[in-house]
């Protein structure tokens, strides 16, 4: 007999690594995995493409009003792709241009209540992985597995630096520390549910760790976690 369906939060700082651990987790125990990052990514395009003066809190609503994301899944990469109002915008949203913003455009109270309703909804039928800054302490806060991940800042610097070296190989290691670290004080900063680690989140430092050694590490966690129907063993 199977294990019931679980909630996986999974929060922590810039490039952790927290969306190639939830991705992989959602692929083993055959759940759904939603970036709730890069649904942020895609408010924020939405405003730089629209012009949007996001200083003002109208203008903001009025925007939104017009926004419709999904995320689609790709048969090819196996993964599922965000979707601005039925466009493919997953090759846009990890330009440095984005990513500048991005962290300012989290911060409005409105953005978050649209994101954070809509994240709500895709968690009701439980069977989810979601990785971002508030899952475990705003989105769900009653999630059976809270994970926050933390890195060294090298690594993480040295990761994203890889990561967007592939796409634009004019980016400078100082470039890409200055914006995480920008974007982390920014997170956890902020008003609006700032980024901290749930009183009932498990800490995962991932600095030493191989990604088959993570993986094991939390499928033993949610293990734990899942509750089986009485005398029946867990199988994934
Ligand atoms: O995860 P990613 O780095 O793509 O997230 C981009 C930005 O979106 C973060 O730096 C943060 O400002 C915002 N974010 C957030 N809450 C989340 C997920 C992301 O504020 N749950």
């Amino acid at each position: 007999m199977l294990a019931q369906k679980i909630i996986i939060a999974i929060d922590g700082y810039s490039s952790c690594g927290k969306s190639t651990l939830a991705k992989e987790l959602a692929a083993k125990l055959k759940y759904s995995y939603i970036d709730s990052g890069a649904m942020y990514r895609a408010i924020t395009l939405y405003f730089l493409r629209h012009h949007v003066d996001y200083s003002d809190h109208g203008k903001v609503l009025d925007a939104i009003a017009n926004i419709n994301i999904s995320f689609v899944y790709n048969e090819q990469s196996r993964n599922s792709d965000i979707h601005l109002n039925d466009e493919n915008i997953a090759p846009y949203i990890r330009d440095m241009i984005i990513s500048e913003k991005v962290s300012e455009v989290a911060a409005i109270r409105e953005v978050r209540s649209f994101a954070v309703a809509q994240q709500k909804r895709m968690g009701r039928k439980k069977g989810i992985v979601m990785d971002g800054r508030d899952i475990g302490t705003a989105v769900f806060p009653d999630a059976e597995l809270k994970i926050f991940m933390t890195a060294d800042p090298e690594v993480r610097v040295m990761r994203r630096f890889k990561e967007m070296y592939e796409t634009n190989p004019h980016i400078t290691i100082d470039e890409v520390r200055h914006n995480l670290e920008l974007r982390d004080y920014i997170d956890s900063t902020r008003e609006e549910s700032p980024l901290h680690r749930a009183d009932d989140a498990i800490l995962l430092d991932n600095s030493g760790l191989t990604r088959e050694e993570q993986l094991d590490i939390v499928l033993g966690w949610v293990q734990e976690k899942s509750p089986t129907p009485k005398g029946a063993a867990p199988q994934y």
